[in-house]
């Protein structure tokens, strides 16, 4: 039996022993799907400053095709694309960022989260459980309506109700 080895990059499986993972490893195969892996991973920026290395394709340029496709040493973007590429660069910067333009909110953060948290872990603790009733409407639309509103979601991913969790853990037993 033995363990297995698991090549992600490949999505197959084989027993674990030097000899096989050497062989695998230094294999054709797992090479180019290890390349396509990273591959559709990069990003614009990466794929620029690639194709910038290279001369343009002559052969591409003159006829609009070439045998050699994606694996030509010479680069076959137009300078139309080039100017795409460095839009998308742009834009892929502008995401990164600015992350809260995308949908979240500026207020709503961690710290924000936490110091509510521990007030109503406070007023728990007190034994007075109605209080925190008043605090229990803003904490309930403190989530995104796009997330409640994904259908069939797990129980582990589901909100805690608007009161919160039925049980705070008793740590003071025993
Ligand atoms: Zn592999
Ligand atoms: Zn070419």
């Amino acid at each position: 039996m033995g363990k297995r080895y698991y090549c992600d990059y490949c999505d197959r499986s084989f027993q674990d022993n030097m000899h096989n993972r050497k062989k695998h490893l230094n294999g054709v195969q797992h090479d180019r799907a290890k390349k396509a892996w990273f591959h559709s991973f990069r990003d614009a920026a990466a794929i620029l400053a690639e194709e910038q290395t290279k001369k343009p394709c002559r052969k591409f340029n003159l006829t609009g095709q070439c045998g050699f496709g994606t694996s030509c040493r010479f680069s076959h973007m137009t300078e139309r694309d080039m100017a795409n590429l460095e839009q998308q660069i742009e834009d892929e910067k502008c995401q990164r960022e600015e992350p809260e333009k995308r949908g979240m909110s500026p207020e709503r953060s961690v710290s924000d989260w936490l110091s509510r948290r521990e007030k109503r872990q406070a007023a728990l603790n007190s034994g007075r459980v109605l209080e925190e009733e008043e605090e229990a409407a803003p904490e309930h639309s403190d989530i995104p309506p796009h997330l409640l509103s994904i259908p069939d979601l797990p129980p582990s991913l589901l909100p805690p109700p608007p009161k919160g969790w039925d049980q705070a853990p008793c740590t003071e037993w025993g």
